[in-house]
């Protein structure tokens, strides 16, 4: 390569929001196991003389949303129509926010290479998502579902502040781990709950190159993998002096390629205007601080990595406890009860190690592991009560509810530590073993060590190994 080419990303998001209702009316907004077409009603079926309502769950989950996003809310909002044709938007326009958004300007931070940086947002708005149509093969019709026509969505526009695949990849995780703690979403990707277009670029100079579009994708690797090739794609099409051309293109996962799916010679005029039967939202300063107190008794993404990176942990060390709800509940639950930084560390390392590894082997619903009870294990370690290799040894009774103390207490598996216990059995050692007793009075220090491991076997490990130690020189001296 001749040239030094900068990729520039920007992506918008579509957030599936986790309320009972849809956008407008008060269909159910789960349709996971309902019969095509019976979740409607004339609102979402925009039957004539039938008026949309603008659901407040939705617009404080947006609240909610804004807040993650380090985003300021509009404390005007209103709704515009997005006029398409298309045989799953019943409307024949899909409700949307053009000119006020909910959420203004704001920004993301993202951990790449253990440095924080700041992806802007454009800014959010809401909107109503479209039916479905299936086309099923060998047959010359397509059917349609309007059960998902009228679920509510929140699109998040960024600014083109990324510069790589790997960028834009923590970007999509870090904006999916905030919705997700936040409660704003279920973020169920396999059934579309969080899907996202990426707008990529490359150029040489200081002027942005043209862009082609990513449509639909939903799944971080895919994202990273299609943002490679396509920039890969567009290079190759500038080295040979030829130019990229401005279109939509698909991701294909089974080739790994990008396809061409319309170019912008096709592309809508959506002749946007304001939607005539929704009046402007007016939120007043209380009911959106209201909203926003709320989130704030989350810990959002950012703190959870800014302490992680504290404690030195690596990028995908953090990702595990940022991505999953339950072991960062876990976590913190453990951290609050130990209340020593010293032993977080030791936590971290059960839940990314042990824990991920019982994970990867049965399912997280089974798990009843609780932070006080692994709290409990790190401490009957400290404390000498147990070795860690019996701590490994009865973790998965601790994942499965027990309380470990009661677990080795159950098992006999306590360390002894008891010194008359101990005494007894060195004192009994070293009777037999006159001969290590006079090499270790020659001056053979390393004689102790054979005591030391007679003691380990005639307790089966049980003997605290530092105690052992001391007890045997001691009684060694006494000689
Ligand atoms: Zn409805």
């Amino acid at each position: 390569m001749s040239k030094q080419y900068t990729p520039t990303i920007g992506i918008e998001i579509h957030v599936q929001l986790a309320t009972k209702s849809k956008m407008f009316c008060a269909c159910d907004n789960n349709s996971r196991n309902a019969e095509p077409n019976t979740n409607v009603c004339p609102v979402c079926m925009a039957f004539p003389g039938s008026l949309p309502v603008v659901n407040k769950g939705a617009v404080e989950l947006a609240i909610k949303l804004g807040y993650g996003l380090n985003a300021q809310i509009a404390k005007i909002t209103s709704f515009d129509r997005k006029n398409y044709f298309y045989p799953d938007s019943p409307k024949g326009y899909q409700i949307t926010q053009m000119r006020e958004p909910i959420v203004g300007k704001g920004y993301v931070e993202i951990l790449v290479d253990n440095e924080f940086k700041k992806i802007g947002i454009h800014h959010a708005h809401l909107e109503e998502d479209a039916g479905k149509s299936t086309h099923p093969t060998g047959k010359d019709y397509s059917l349609v579902d309007f059960n998902r026509a009228g679920t509510p969505l929140v699109e998040i526009v960024s600014e083109p502040d990324m510069h790589s695949a790997v960028e834009a990849k923590r970007y999509l995780q870090e904006v999916y781990a905030i919705a997700t703690t936040l409660g704003v979403s279920d973020g169920d990707m396999e059934h579309g709950n969080f899907k996202f277009d990426l707008n990529v670029s490359v150029s040489d100079n200081e002027e942005l190159g043209t862009r082609t579009e990513l449509k639909n994708l939903n799944s971080f690797r895919n994202a990273e993998r299609a943002l490679n090739y396509e920039i890969a794609r567009q290079i190759e099409i500038l080295e040979q002096g030829e130019k990229v051309v401005q279109e939509t293109r698909g991701w294909n996962d089974a080739k790994g390629k990008t396809v061409p799916q319309r170019s912008k010679e096709e592309a809508n005029d959506y002749r946007y205007f304001p939607e005539p039967d929704i009046p402007p939202l007016n939120l007043d300063e209380e009911f959106i601080t209201n909203v926003q107190a709320e989130a704030k008794k989350e810990v959002l993404p950012i703190t959870v990595r800014q302490e992680l990176l504290s404690l030195g942990l690596n990028s995908d060390e953090q990702d595990i406890l940022v991505g999953q709800a339950k072991t960062r509940t876990i976590f913190y639950d453990a951290k609050n009860t130990l209340n020593n930084s010293q032993l977080e560390r030791k936590i971290v390392n059960w839940l990314v190690g042990d824990y991920q590894a019982w994970k990867s082997e049965n399912s997280e619903s089974e798990s009843k592991l609780s932070g006080q009870h692994l709290a409990e294990l790190i401490m009957l370690i400290e404390d000498g009560s147990i070795s860690s290799k019996t701590a490994k040894e009865i973790f998965a009774n601790v994942i499965a509810g027990q309380k470990p103390a009661e677990i080795i207490q159950a098992k006999g598996l306590t360390q002894m530590s008891d010194d008359t216990e101990l005494e007894a059995i060195i004192v009994d050692i070293i009777a037999k073993n006159p001969q290590a007793v006079a090499d270790y009075k020659s001056g053979n220090e390393k004689a102790a060590g054979f005591f030391v491991g007679q003691v380990m076997a005639a307790t089966k490990g049980q003997a605290n190994p530092g105690k052992a130690n001391a007890l045997v020189l001691k009684l060694l001296q006494e000689q």
